[in-house]
């Protein structure tokens, strides 16, 4: 540890250590694996987990099985901690959820939108209001990821939908602020219960202020880095698959973002030796020959513009002949990747999956003639990722947390809560975790 040398230092370094313990474990080690894990001392671990509990941060349950003796504890969220919302807003819908610690995830609303940044990122502004306000002070950071190349400050670039350097922050602040608040002239009173229903809050006004916007793919691989088969991998190559591709390597746990931001572009590098013109402006971007796009292009279907998810879906589950040319293309890509980056392991996520599985060999055969000599005794093995869809809406989810789970997230954590026994918001839509994800309530 560094820098802490007083005893309050060090408590307040232990008490993120075992946060962040229970956190990337999804809540599922006992009190005596964690305190074996992070060589703390018996009585230290119990004194922590009394003071986590006090501030409403932990929350510890009888395990589910245990030896005989005493029963096990195991630490995992507080039922009135902190909470992450995160949202994934691809090129036709939004979704939104609320995440406790541990990665425990809850959908809270699920929307189509038409495409346009005001139509798409007004509205998520407002629920995202609407429900910081429910949960008041447990929201401690918006995470959201986009369709496209980010840079720093969240101005975002969706080539498929025309966005050119849309402000995503400040067009959900604006959507924020079309939703009347607690205590507004105009604002409806919550019935029989008055203006201590919830605080004010705005985007933006909360803690830690200012939501954290990145590109999906590079959150999906932050996701699989933390809770999925990139764990523990130095090198991996992580590729999401929607409307079209994206990919991105990740390193030492980290997706390589690039100087300003925008580094995980490999879907528009062009790996398959077409001539099509891509949307973004270059000519023969692989990710114009993988995806939904692609699926329809290749059975005479419009496309483009972030339509057609339902007709394309079909495809994949009927067209054998446009499945392979996906799949022959995404292996051609591959190949070439994997000479230039030498990666222990290739995920795919999104149609990836898929993809994966209903032309694996055809996309592997196609890989194979791609790659370098030196590579292809011991090829890197490409594999499914096991969070599917959700990846993008949990790596969301880890960068508000990344932000939390400091000394200075937790100070001012207790600070925004001088009075716990007061803290009784509406949890009807934020009541269960699971990885695989609720349906909208
Ligand atoms: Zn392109």
């Amino acid at each position: 540890m560094m820098g802490a040398t007083t005893s309050g230092e060090i408590r307040a370094h232990n008490r993120v250590r075992l946060l962040r313990a229970v956190h990337d474990c999804g809540a599922g080690r006992t009190r005596s694996q964690l305190t074996r894990d992070l060589r703390l001392a018996r009585g230290t671990a119990s004194v922590l987990v009394a003071g986590l509990a006090e501030d409403d941060l932990l929350h510890e349950e009888p395990a589910r099985e245990h030896a005989r003796g005493r029963p096990t504890q195991v630490p995992g969220p507080h039922p009135r901690g902190p909470l992450a919302l995160a949202a994934d807003v691809r090129e036709d819908a939004w979704e939104l959820a609320a995440c406790e610690l541990g990665g425990g995830t809850t959908v809270l609303e699920l929307r189509p939108h038409d495409g346009t940044p005001d139509g798409a990122l007004r509205p998520l502004g407002a629920a995202i209001a609407a429900h910081g306000r429910r949960l008041g002070h447990r929201v401690i950071g918006v995470g959201v990821a986009l369709a496209g190349p980010v840079r720093h400050g969240g101005l975002v670039d969706i080539a498929h939908l025309g966005w050119r350097s849309v402000d995503v922050p400040g067009v959900l602040r604006s959507g924020a602020s079309e939703t009347p608040r607690p205590g507004d002239p105009e604002a409806p009173r919550p019935d029989g219960r008055g203006d201590q229903e919830a605080p004010p809050w705005r985007l933006g006004e909360g803690v830690p202020g200012a939501p954290v916007v990145g590109n999906d793919t590079a959150f999906a691989a932050l996701a699989e880095a933390r809770r999925g088969r990139l764990r523990g991998v130095r090198v991996g190559l992580h590729l999401h698959v929607d409307f079209d591709l994206g990919g991105v390597l990740v390193v030492d746990g980290l997706p390589l973002g690039g100087a300003s931001g925008t580094g995980a572009e490999f879907g528009h590098m062009p790996l398959t030796g077409s001539d099509r013109l891509c949307p973004c402006g270059a000519i023969g971007c692989w990710g114009m020959d993988v995806g939904a796009n692609a699926l329809l292009r290749h059975v005479g279907l419009a496309y483009g513009g972030g339509r057609g998810r339902a007709q394309a879906e079909e495809v994949l589950a009927t067209s054998e002949e446009a499945v392979a040319a996906n799949a022959r293309a995404l292996g051609r890509g591959v190949a070439a990747l994997v000479n230039a980056h030498d990666p222990e392991v290739v995920t795919l996520s999104g149609h990836g999956v898929e993809l994966l599985e209903r032309a694996g060999a055809t996309l592997k055969d196609s890989c194979a003639p791609g790659l370098m000599a030196i590579r292809r005794d011991d090829p890197p093995p490409i594999e499914g990722s096991a969070l599917g869809w959700r990846g993008a809406l949990l790596g969301a989810m880890e960068s508000v947390f990344d932000a939390f789970l400091t000394p200075e997230g937790l100070e001012r954590w207790r600070e925004n809560h001088p009075d716990q026994g007061h803290d009784t918001p509406d949890q009807r839509n934020v009541t269960h975790s699971t990885m695989k994800g609720a349906e909208p309530t």
